[in-house]
């Protein structure tokens, strides 16, 4: 294969236009050289007309860096690519076919010429180039053929300021640029649900923050490692997430006591928003994520989560809210969360779970419960804000 140096990024312009597209951009180029740290090699990433390119400035590994970069998102194409100088028409097609002869040891295959001009000043133009370069090529190698319309090969000619020359593209993950549409408080659990929803609404270029609610010693130690762990693989998308551990054993407890046992997980689960409110506020997040998905348990019907959003006055965002279970499995073998989400340690709520829990809350119903909790729950609410465990994921 050929030692490339440079890597064309590709990325979706749509909709981004003007300032918007420099801080696109900026961000962009921010967090490919973040995400190249983890990646052996020096890099150099550039931004030149409309176009980011990654440079190998030593020797690295061609699988770290297309994993690496496949890990960033708002990139939707990565190209390995060869620069030239221009030398002259004559000069490039030897490159090219030597290109061609390098990255194609099997020539029983069909390609397409397709250049563009970024320069008006060169002698061909584009249609001229395509008709030239494809005689040049099929003059080098007897048995290649032309496709037009559906080719295996798409030889990619850009005339820039230098020359680019390549024919693969390896996709990205799409999405938007983390850190340019401000930061959220995910609710992250040891599940399968939440990873894939802080994994996606970070797809959007939100900066993610995360709370996880610890009930020691009916969850160990081991569960809240997996929610670490979990946080580490959404990171290796999302960027660094601040993971705010909240010990919650003496709240569920008196929640536990002192309610009805079958709206255990709806008071439960309106306290948790009312804590991940408060985070969300210290630390600058403008709303909450979670993983629900209509149905999924009884917490989960349309009437549960209108209660539970009774509670918090911040919007949730619930990026899963309509998907069938076995496409967010789909979406968490793909980011690898899969295997740790369904590792068997306990969380809170499967401890705590009720036998018939309430499938229809009533607001009125649930808040009249609440008064039992009345007396102590505020305090304990700021205690449990007060006393978080911080633990920076990256
Ligand atoms: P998941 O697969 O994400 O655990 P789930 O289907 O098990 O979700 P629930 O346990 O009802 O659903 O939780 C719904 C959502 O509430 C979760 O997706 C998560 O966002 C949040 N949540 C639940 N338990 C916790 C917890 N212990 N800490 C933080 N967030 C939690
Ligand atoms: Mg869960």
């Amino acid at each position: 294969m050929i030692d490339f140096k440079s890597f064309l990024i590709k990325y979706a312009e749509i909709g981004v236009k003007g300032k918007n597209r420099y801080l696109f951009e900026d961000a962009l180029v921010k967090n490919i050289v973040k995400s190249l740290e983890s990646a052996d090699g020096e890099f150099k990433v550039r931004k030149e007309d409309g176009r980011i390119y990654v440079d190998a400035m030593s020797a690295y590994d061609y699988d770290e860096v297309i994993n690496a970069l496949s890990h960033v998102f708002g990139i939707v194409g990565i190209c390995p690519m060869i620069q030239v100088e221009d030398n002259g028409f004559d000069d490039l097609k030897e490159k090219v076919i030597a290109y061609m002869d390098e990255m194609y040891p099997d020539k029983n295959t069909t390609f397409k010429v397709y250049s563009r001009r970024a320069r008006k000043n060169y002698p061909l133009n584009s249609q001229e180039i395509n008709m030239d370069m494809g005689e040049a090529v099929l003059d080098a190698f007897p048995d290649i053929r032309v496709d037009v319309h559906n080719p295996k090969i798409m030889l990619n000619i850009e005339i820039r300021k230098q020359i680019n020359i390549y024919s693969e593209t390896i996709p990205g993950p799409g999405g938007m640029p983390v850190g340019t549409a401000g930061k959220a408080m995910l609710l992250l659990s040891g599940g399968i649900d939440s990873p894939v929803a802080g994994y996606m609404i970070a797809k959007r270029g939100v900066e993610l923050e995360a709370v996880y609610f610890h009930t020691p010693p009916y969850t160990s130690e081991r569960a809240k490692q997996k929610v670490v762990d979990l946080a580490q693989k959404v990171a290796a998308y999302s960027g660094n997430i601040k993971l705010n551990v909240v010990d919650f054993t003496d709240i569920q407890m008196y929640i536990f006591e002192k309610c009805p046992h079958e709206e255990l997980t709806i008071i439960m689960k309106r306290v948790m928003y009312k804590i991940a409110e408060k985070l969300a506020k210290k630390n600058g997040a403008l709303g909450l994520v979670t993983g629900e998905s209509i149905g999924q348990v009884s917490s989960q019907t349309m009437q549960s989560l209108a209660v539970i959003d009774e509670n918090t006055d911040m919007p949730v965002y619930r990026p899963v809210i309509a998907f069938d279970k076995q496409d967010i499995v789909d979406i968490s073998i793909k980011i690898d969360t899969y295997d740790i989400s369904t590792q068997p340690y306990e969380d809170c709520c499967t401890t705590f779970v009720a036998k018939h829990p309430v499938t229809k809350p009533n607001i009125n119903v649930i808040k009249h419960s609440e008064l039992k909790i009345a007396d102590k729950i505020d305090e304990m609410i700021e205690e449990a804000v007060n006393t978080v465990e911080v633990i920076e994921v990256r």
